[in-house]
């Protein structure tokens, strides 16, 4: 992210409320999170000595239910990070139609550098000294630097402390600590349902050409359920470079590329591109499924597709959006094509609740539903507005909350 996260975040919160006439006093109360920590971690180190970390955690809006969402392990993290992200989780999760506010968290430390016990004694410490924690407060899953790993010890450690079992209370659990099926392909899956719902409402036939840029978690998954639909993948790139076939890749062949050299480069029968040249390839739909940023100013001129599916997040600068829109390229945004995990996390916790676990079919059958019906109140707010999809999302994202509030006399309503 360029820039103060956070100060972004209120930027587009303003904007969309604007577009949305949203009740004032809503606006005020999702211009600063409900309730923020800041907290320590001591770690007794393999070599005896004591290290203490820095910890943060936001619960930024629980006006739709418990928050929930990741903890990031990372060298910078930071309160305007997990302001921003704990805000955006609450616009993500109020798109994706979610019983859950946003929290977003993290410890400021470099995981690489820790042996595995002293990377469990933090762990174990973020939970421990989590000052709200539980079921029905803050449901911490995994973000950057977070895995099924840590999220299993988290579970221990509450279930430590609390003398229960609780395992809706932490989300991104193995099977094994009673996570959910499709919990590593959910955002892949969702934006898959996305792009196939818009190509259908915008006359994109099921034929046309797309381009990956990030053959990871979600660009991979997207990839290939694209190319099962019959849509031909033209280019890829990971970063370590790219490459391009006009006629078509072979998804498949390039998965098992991709298993045994771990990057797309070099894969026999295409031109060599590099990261950035991907995103100028002929095509006709563009996935950036790798980091922020991506197209900006520089590059949005040169794109040929005419639909961007944000996988990503935030991978448009507002002033690429300006070129792009101008241009006539439709942009759907991060927050509906990406919302699929969260979504799925969702279900891990009704699954925990309820002490039922469904098949696999269950869980994506259940994504779809959710994740098209969120598709279709975005579209039809941008219908309704006359404005773009991003600006749709967030004010449906923001209606959902404001009714929240007025319900239960947080804000009073009044002439918008
Ligand atoms: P990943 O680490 O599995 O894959 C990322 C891919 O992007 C890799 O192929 C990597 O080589 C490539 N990459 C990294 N930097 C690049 C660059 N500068 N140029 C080109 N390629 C580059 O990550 P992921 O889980 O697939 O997530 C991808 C994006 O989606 C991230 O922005 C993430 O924040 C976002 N996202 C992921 C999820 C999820 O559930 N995994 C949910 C919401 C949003």
């Amino acid at each position: 992210m360029s820039g103060n996260p956070f100060e972004t975040s209120l930027k587009t919160l303003h904007e969309a409320a604007a577009i949305g006439q949203i009740n004032a006093e809503v606006v005020r109360l999702l211009e600063q999170p409900k309730r923020q920590f800041e907290f320590t971690i001591p770690v007794r180190m393999d070599d005896g000595h004591l290290e203490i970390f820095q910890a943060f955690r936001v619960h930024y809006c629980d006006a739709l239910g418990q928050v929930k969402n990741g903890v990031r392990v990372v060298p910078d993290m930071d309160m305007d990070t997990a302001k921003a992200l704990g805000f955006w989780m609450t616009i993500k999760h109020a798109v994706g139609g979610i019983p859950a506010g946003g929290g977003k968290g993290g410890i400021k430390a470099d995981p690489s550098k820790l042996s595995r016990r002293e990377y469990e004694a933090l762990i174990r410490g973020f939970i421990r000294y989590l000052p709200m924690k539980g079921t029905w407060v803050d449901v911490p899953g995994a973000d950057i630097g977070t895995h099924g790993q840590t999220q299993s010890w988290m579970l221990d450690e509450l279930e430590a402390i609390q003398g229960f079992h609780s395992p809706a209370a932490i989300n991104d659990k193995p099977i094994e600590a009673n996570g959910t099926e499709l919990s590593r392909e959910a955002t892949g899956t969702g934006a898959f349902f996305v792009t196939r719902e818009v190509t259908r409402d915008l006359g994109i036939p099921d034929a046309a050409s797309f381009a990956v840029q990030g053959y990871g978690n979600v660009g991979r998954v997207a990839a290939e359920l694209l190319c099962q639909r019959g849509h031909k993948l033209v280019a890829v790139s990971d970063i370590f470079g790219g490459i391009e076939n006009q006629d078509g890749i072979d998804v498949n062949a390039l998965g098992a590329y991709v298993d045994e050299h771990k990057t797309v480069k070099g894969f026999p029968g295409c031109r060599d591109i590099t990261p950035s040249e991907l995103l100028e390839v002929p095509c006709d739909i563009l996935l950036p499924a790798a980091v922020q940023s991506v197209i900006h100013e520089g590059n949005a001129g040169k794109i040929q597709a005419k639909l961007i599916m944000e996988c990503a997040n935030g991978p448009t600068t507002p002033e690429a959006e300006k070129i792009l829109e101008s241009r006539g390229v439709i942009i759907v945004p991060d927050v509906l094509v990406n919302c699929g995990s969260a979504i799925v996390c969702s279900f891990e916790r009704t699954q925990g609740l309820t002490d039922s676990y469904w098949d696999r079919e269950t869980v994506r059958s259940r994504l779809e539903e959710r994740i098209v019906k969120a598709y279709q109140q975005t579209a039809a707010v941008a219908k309704e507005l006359g404005v773009s999809y991003r600006d749709a999302a967030w004010v449906n994202a923001l209606r959902k909350i404001e009714k929240a509030m007025l319900v239960r006399g947080w804000a009073w309503d009044q002439p918008k």
